[in-house]
């Protein structure tokens, strides 16, 4: 006598198709139908098929969840799973090989194909399904080696260094005629150092940036490193818009400390997942590797130290120092001793993160609020433009860029407030030259 025929379950919620594979398998099988991944769901778990084979795109449960549901935990042991879809895309098909599909068809297929892939996938006869692509593993990724990381060594002479603002706006990017002066790009500053570019922060910014750098650098590789003060979305927006990521020759390491809730590596996989994003981290052809920075960082020519600020999650400022000039970077912060009152520890606090700026030629410092709006802001982890003054009397920097603007702040209120800023340290006997930050701007130092 025959062995029991291997039951399937055809999930597709376009009848025609659904019928047709149907028909197709039920002279070899025995075969069963759902509407859409719920009904799909609901009937493997009472027929126990052998094999579901699934569409992506349904109403009420897509592919992607009735594949973990059937692959995961509480799921069918041993099931096999096919998708059938339209959908073409790489990504697409990692990500349902990545849910659990054994094999991935397109739509539309030829009867034959379908057949035979169905007697691979039960074990009966024809060739094993084709190896999918592998999921997106970050693990895999080359990363520089520490040599390839250096800024040009001390005896190249003195480098140039220079800074450049690409975005200067803070936790929303923003565009009216009314911004336009100042600009509407979320937080990205560049510090060249020679050839080397030092980036802090990777908001909408870093777009541009990009493109400048791709421009720069055609036909020649690309080193850089990237300082990532925390990933607050208006800081790591601009991350998958930087073309140099997509060039094989380039190389980039990203620095910052261990995430709140993952590794420095996962967030940035997670931020380019396919519910974010259509291309995955580990398709970036450039070298790219992540550090989680656990003291200062030795780039040769310059030295990168990191200083823990008072912001929502995890935090750092960054001192870069080359060549006896030195640039901080402190975005975002709200002083502690503004939002814990003045106890000895938030004061001492306070004076650490003085004291971290202190010397600098050159300091990048947040500040998103007046002292009015503060009122009603206290706690969201930024600055006043009082806060920043005091800063600036307390560090005694040469120079202070003022960044990190409200979305909802215009050119005309943003020249008052600087203004209003440099009296303050004025009337405090500080020499500090303040200005407000603006896209495209450069210093050099
Ligand atoms: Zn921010
Ligand atoms: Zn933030």
């Amino acid at each position: 006598m025959a062995a029991a025929r291997k039951k399937i379950l055809v999930v597709d919620d376009d009848e025609m198709l659904r019928s047709l594979a149907a028909d197709l398998l039920s002279a070899e099988f025995e075969v069963h139908t759902a509407v859409d991944g719920q009904d799909g769901w609901e009937k493997a778990s009472a027929l126990r098929p052998d094999l579901v084979i699934s569409d992506l795109m349904m109403p009420r449960m897509h592919g992607y969840e009735l594949c973990g549901l059937l692959k995961g935990e509480g799921g069918l042991p041993g099931v096999k799973v096919m998708v059938t879809s339209s959908k073409s895309f790489p990504t697409d098909i990692s990500q349902a090989t990545a849910a659990g599909a054994d094999d991935y068809l397109v739509k539309p297929y030829m009867p034959d194909e379908l057949l035979r892939r169905v007697r691979a996938l039960l074990g009966l006869d024809g060739e094993p399904p084709k190896p999918q692509p592998e999921p997106a593993r970050t693990a895999r990724r080359a990363a520089p080696t520490s040599a390839e990381l250096r800024v040009e060594p001390a005896s190249a002479g003195r480098l140039p260094v220079y800074v450049r603002f690409w975005g200067v706006r803070g936790s929303c990017p923003t565009s009216n005629p009314g911004v336009a002066g100042y600009g509407g790009n979320t937080a990205c500053v560049e510090l060249r150092v020679g050839d080397t570019p030092i980036i802090f922060d990777c908001g909408t910014g870093l777009r541009e940036l990009g493109d400048s750098l791709a421009r720069e650098f055609k036909g020649r590789e690309l080193q850089g490193h990237i300082f990532v003060g925390h990933t607050h979305w208006d800081h790591i927006q601009g991350f998958p818009f930087f073309t140099p990521f997509y060039n094989p020759r380039n190389k980039f390491m990203v620095f910052s400390v261990h995430g709140a809730h993952g590794s420095l590596g996962r967030i940035f996989t997670q931020s380019m997942s396919l519910d974010y994003f259509p291309v995955p981290l580990s398709s970036l052809a450039a070298k790219l590797g992540f550090v989680e920075m656990k003291g200062p960082v030795d780039l040769g020519a310059a030295r990168v130290s990191f200083q823990h600020m008072n912001h929502p999650g995890v935090c750092i400022g960054f001192r870069v120092e080359v060549q006896g000039r030195a640039v901080t970077y402190l975005s975002d912060h709200e002083p502690f001793a503004r939002l814990g009152g003045t106890s000895d520890l938030s004061l001492r606090q306070d004076a650490e993160i003085a004291a971290f700026a202190r010397g600098s030629d050159l300091v990048i410092r947040e500040a998103q609020y007046t002292e009015e709006e503060y009122t009603s802001r206290k706690g969201w982890g930024h600055s006043t433009y009082d806060d920043a003054a005091r800063f600036a009397l307390e560090s005694g920097v040469k120079r202070m860029a003022i960044t990190h603007h409200d979305p909802y702040r215009t050119d005309v209120e943003l020249d008052a407030n600087i203004e209003y800023c440099r009296g303050l340290i004025a009337k405090g006997g500080g020499s500090t030259d303040c200005f407000g930050a603006r896209e495209g701007m450069r210093v050099d130092l």
